[in-house]
């Protein structure tokens, strides 16, 4: 199997927050790790135009996945207009089939942000398509079909409000300082919501949420994760055997 994962979301600190503990494992493994986003956050400030807020998030995105050796790379969508269309399957699908990864992470298919929801289609699309001949891409199609795991949407809980229960939870209490060290990256986002909230929100709820699902798996922090188990898809769950001892199931944790 090929040593490389990649994270590919919809803006720069979708990632930080969702999954960058269980990437810094992979990192510790000797993983190559990768880190997309398909839009560009033109839309998180109420003080920059788009091209200023754009160079500024893709730096912290950027500096965020220096930390992990990780490599970012940005489809400059823009924020609010992430479609599921040609453009936007042929770009992901295009990055995928330059880095080969074998694993993947993306955002879960209900959200409360539409962008997170297309991004997760997206990548659905773009994986399954990485070995198919006639897509119109011209980097070279591989096999298999990457393992697919989906994040949790935010605060646990879908659109609808119900709280979305994780089948994976991947233990990041050894990480959890670079998980943050890495969200604090994005300076402008967490100045953002300080100014708003009076308090340092931005980690703070990151930090409580991993701790949370830490709780629920009998770890100090954990992230939480959902296999996409379609035809076509590898089924076993791969996370168990590429991060040894650092992985609970819900099915583990039932039989107790
Ligand atoms: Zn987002």
């Amino acid at each position: 199997m090929k040593k490389t994962v990649i994270g590919i979301f919809a803006h720069p600190d979708d990632a930080e927050i969702l999954c960058t503990g269980t990437l810094s494992l992979f990192e510790r493994a000797e993983w190559s790790v990768h880190i997309a986003t398909l839009a560009t956050g033109d839309k998180g400030t109420a003080v920059y135009n788009r091209n200023e807020i754009s160079r500024i998030r893709k730096q912290e995105a950027t500096e965020s996945a220096g930390l992990i050796n990780a490599s970012y790379h940005c489809l400059d969508f823009e924020d609010a207009y992430i479609f599921y269309d040609r453009e936007s399957i042929n770009k992901t699908c295009a990055l995928i089939r330059r880095i080969k990864p074998s694993v993947v992470f993306t955002s879960p298919q209900s959200d409360y942000m539409v962008d997170h929801e297309m991004t997760s289609l997206i990548v659905q699309t773009a994986c399954f398509c990485a070995g198919m001949k006639n897509l119109e891409v011209d980097e070279k199609p591989f096999e298999p079909v990457p393992y697919l795991y989906y994040c949790d949407p935010l605060e646990g809980k879908d659109k609808f409000g119900n709280n979305v229960e994780p089948s994976i939870y991947v233990n990041i209490s050894s990480v959890i300082e670079t998980k943050t060290k890495m969200l604090e990256c994005h300076r402008s986002q967490r100045d953002w919501l300080k100014a708003h909230h009076k308090v340092d929100e931005y980690i703070l709820s990151m930090q409580g949420y991993a701790k949370r699902r830490g709780k629920e798996s009998n770890t100090e922090y954990a992230e939480g994760f959902i296999q996409h188990l379609g035809h076509g898809y590898p089924q076993n769950n791969v996370l168990e055997e590429l991060l040894p001892g650092f992985v609970v199931t819900r099915q583990s944790l039932t039989k107790q």
